[in-house]
């Protein structure tokens, strides 16, 4: 069975001091969950900071990015192994962002994940297709795409900690959420696609989350299809008591 994971991610907010205040309110609110992973993903500036807070915590602390060298000429990029030293475990790769604000493509996507996955942490690869995209009817379309050129050149057994996000970009930061069937039919097809990859096997062990507008109210809906896997929460993951309550969704 696939454990769920359900991750937050802060993108460009929270300073340290706020970070802290963060950790000390939430370990306490989710202190009895056992039974699912959680992650939060604080901005690079308070990961340390975090990991030393979080430390003896099941919390997973996760990241925004990473490059995929391990160090080198690259002006404001982070590498793999200075966040693994902050104690992270998670990092996100391709978010929408990333891939629309600051163009970042599918083949530089495939090297942070190979970087990511050479350095022994485990990414999370967003992944979805754009209103535009969706409403020409090209949403199987744009997801193969994009899989197949995030894990080109891998072998399926070095990806079996690979966490797959699908966040429709017309989802995310909107207030409008896809619909559970829409996300089941979405990661029913990306599951597919994993199993053309790596064998059904594979594919059946592959925690694919959903992104995109997720709040305590449509928490449960989402989670109850059979391949939504966890969530990857942005706007709401801001507030301790209402990450809290998207943990704990029944
Ligand atoms: P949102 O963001 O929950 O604020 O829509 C999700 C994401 O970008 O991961």
């Amino acid at each position: 069975m696939r454990r769920p994971l359900i991750a937050g991610n802060w993108k460009m907010h929270k300073t340290v001091r706020e970070t802290l205040d963060y950790i000390r309110r939430f370990r306490d609110l989710v202190s009895g969950v056992t039974d699912r992973e959680i992650m939060i993903a604080p901005p690079f500036t308070a990961l340390y900071a975090a990991g030393e807070a979080l430390a003896g915590s099941s919390i997973r602390l996760g990241a925004q990015n990473a490059h995929w060298a391990e160090a080198g000429a690259f002006t404001g990029e982070i590498s793999p192994v200075m966040l693994k030293e902050c104690g992270v475990t998670y990092v996100i790769i391709g978010h929408s962002e990333r891939r629309h604000i600051f163009g970042e493509t599918d083949e530089m996507i495939c090297k942070r994940l190979s970087g990511v996955m050479g350095a022994g942490l485990r990414p999370i690869l967003c992944i979805g297709e754009t209103l535009e995209e969706r409403e020409a009817g090209k949403t199987f379309e744009v997801l193969e795409r994009q899989v197949k050129a995030a894990l080109q050149g891998f072998a399926a057994e070095d990806l079996r900690e690979l966490v797959v996000a699908y966040e429709p970009v017309w989802a995310i930061g909107t207030g409008k959420t896809a619909t559970p069937e829409q996300a089941q039919e979405a990661q029913a097809y990306v599951r597919r696609l994993l199993a053309d990859f790596g064998g059904k096997e594979f594919a059946e062990g592959i925690r694919i989350l959903y992104g995109g507008s997720v709040k305590p109210e449509n928490i449960s809906a989402l989670m109850a299809q059979p391949d939504v896997d966890g969530a990857l929460v942005g706007g709401a993951s801001l507030d301790p008591e209402t990450f809290a309550r998207i943990v704990k969704y029944a």
